[in-house]
């Protein structure tokens, strides 16, 4: 069995012990990978701190063309990366490989941002400008869901703004972000980069650690918390993108076919597994029935299966742990005597396979309908008027996105115009870009990435005066 290697100050790290990374396909242990000790934890941040003044000071062209090798990397091996996602995390092979076209593309466009230099004052007395400089060790903390697209978001920004990086994916799917770490060290100085994996208390250690500057999580809005709580002691900023749980408010003009299967693959791509996924869907009454009969007729024609198989659309739940919770949100729906329309069970294989479900208009204060299900389930609701379903749609702790659907534009604008989330879409929805920023509202995050303002995120503003 092949056993992953951290990477350190440029250099491949095994540790004594390590931990099973398992095939959500089939339960079988894919490969191991290091558990981080105090000690090597200690040795990835001094690297990183001392990689940090040569890295800061090296001309800003220069980080923007090492950006740039570094897609060409991820493009050079996107074959065998992408597998490696597959195998770690149960996506289809097809969304796996945009996955890791996605990361090159991030890395190529963030390369060509800049970061702004203000002039505050230009009189007769003084000249007050301010740069943008960048903070030291950044750590960057990642969930499983998607092992290498979560980092487009955090590793190229803080690079390019002249920070250093210790990396720590999730411990369910590590393997990829292990390998990344070792195929970069050919166009990265040693220490800029440290890619560290390990369970338990792990990222609980690196978000206290001394020698971090600061904290971009993306994961639970509970963890979220936690890592918040451990940066206070030391008043390390941080960048938190939390859960979600995305209404998608379709309004009675729409095509209903094409919005129907829109909206299957906005809530089951990924089997469900997407921050950004919609989580429930507000169909108005009068077209409720079509789009019922629409939405359950798209999902027989989708396969669910082994995600290597040509052909299958939807692979497994990631881990059990997830499999396990999206259970018992089942189980809840079930007890509940809720209308299961399709799917509602395993698939009755081995792996963490559930059947696509959906349910039919459960009420509102519903665990299905109040809680981030982040698996293949998806609760139909019906609304009749508008001030209802904003009011529904605005209600709970979480604001991250949203979409609104319509044969009208402005008609669903103005209804977008209404929600409480960080980006509405009209008419698409889960649309990313490097150039966008991406922030939750509410407890669905503090802070942005992507965009101007994710790359200021791993910066400070540094005022220089002139006295004339
Ligand atoms: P978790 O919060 O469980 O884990 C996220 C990361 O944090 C993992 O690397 C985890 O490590 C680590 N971690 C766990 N405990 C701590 C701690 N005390 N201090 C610091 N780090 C810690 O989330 P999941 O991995 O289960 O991801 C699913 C969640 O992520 C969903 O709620 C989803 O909505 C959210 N998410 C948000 C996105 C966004 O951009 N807003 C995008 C994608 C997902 P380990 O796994 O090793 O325990």
């Amino acid at each position: 069995m092949r056993t992953f290697t951290m990477t350190v100050d440029g250099v491949a790290v095994s540790s004594p012990t390590t931990f099973d990374v398992i095939d959500p396909t089939d339960e079988t242990v894919l490969a191991s990978a290091p558990e981080c000790t105090d000690e090597q934890l200690d040795h990835a941040v001094a690297a990183a701190r001392k990689a940090f003044p040569a890295w800061a000071a090296t001309p800003f062209a220069e980080r923007q063309a090492a950006l740039i090798a570094m897609a060409d990397v991820v493009d050079a091996h996107a074959d065998e990366l992408h597998r490696v996602v597959t195998a770690e995390q149960g996506k289809p092979l097809a969304m796996a490989a945009a996955e890791v076209a996605g990361l090159s593309h991030w890395l190529r466009a963030t390369a060509a941002l800049t970061l702004p230099e203000t002039v505050n004052e230009d009189g007769a007395d003084r000249l007050s400008t301010t740069r943008r400089v960048p903070l030291g060790v950044v750590a960057a903390i990642t969930p499983w869901n998607y092992p290498l697209g979560q980092l487009s978001f955090k590793l190229g920004p803080a690079l390019l703004a002249g920070n250093t990086v210790v990396l720590k994916p999730s411990d369910l799917a590590p393997l990829s972000a292990l390998r990344l770490g070792a195929l970069l060290v050919e166009v990265l100085p040693a220490g800029v980069l440290n890619v560290v994996s390990g369970t338990g208390d792990l990222g609980a250690r690196i978000t206290a650690h001394r020698g971090v500057d600061q904290i971009s999580f993306t994961g639970s809005t509970r963890t979220g918390r936690a890592v918040m709580a451990n940066a206070a002691a030391r008043l390390t900023p941080v960048t938190l993108e939390l859960g979600g749980n995305d209404p998608a408010i379709v309004l009675p003009d729409v095509d209903v076919p094409a919005v129907a299967e829109a909206l299957f693959w906005a809530a089951f791509a990924n089997s469900g597994q997407i921050c950004l996924a919609a989580k429930r869907v507000y169909v108005h009454a009068d077209v409720h029935a079509e789009f019922r009969d629409a939405l359950v007729a798209y999902a027989a024609t989708v396969r669910t299966g082994d995600p290597t198989e040509e052909g299958v659309g939807l692979g497994p739940v990631s881990n059990r742990r997830q499999y396990e919770a999206v259970l018992d949100l089942l189980k809840d729906s079930e007890d509940n005597g809720h209308t299961v329309l399709t799917g509602g069970s395993p698939l009755g294989r081995k792996g963490f396979f559930v059947e696509p479900t959906i349910v039919d208009d459960p009420p509102e204060d519903a665990r299905i309908v109040q809680e981030e299900q982040f698996g293949p389930v998806l609760p139909l609701l019906v609304y009749r008027d508008v001030d209802d379903v904003v009011a529904r749609a605005n209600a709970g702790d979480l604001g991250l996105g949203a979409s609104v659907w319509s044969a009208d534009p402005a008609a669903a604008r103005a209804i977008g115009d209404r929600l409480d989330a960080g980006t509405v879409w009209i008419n698409e929805v889960m649309h990313l870009s490097p150039l966008v920023p991406f922030a939750g509202r509410k407890q669905s995050g503090v802070g942005a990435e992507s965009g101007l303002e994710g790359l200021l995120a791993f910066t400070s503003p540094r005022t220089t005066t002139v006295k004339r």
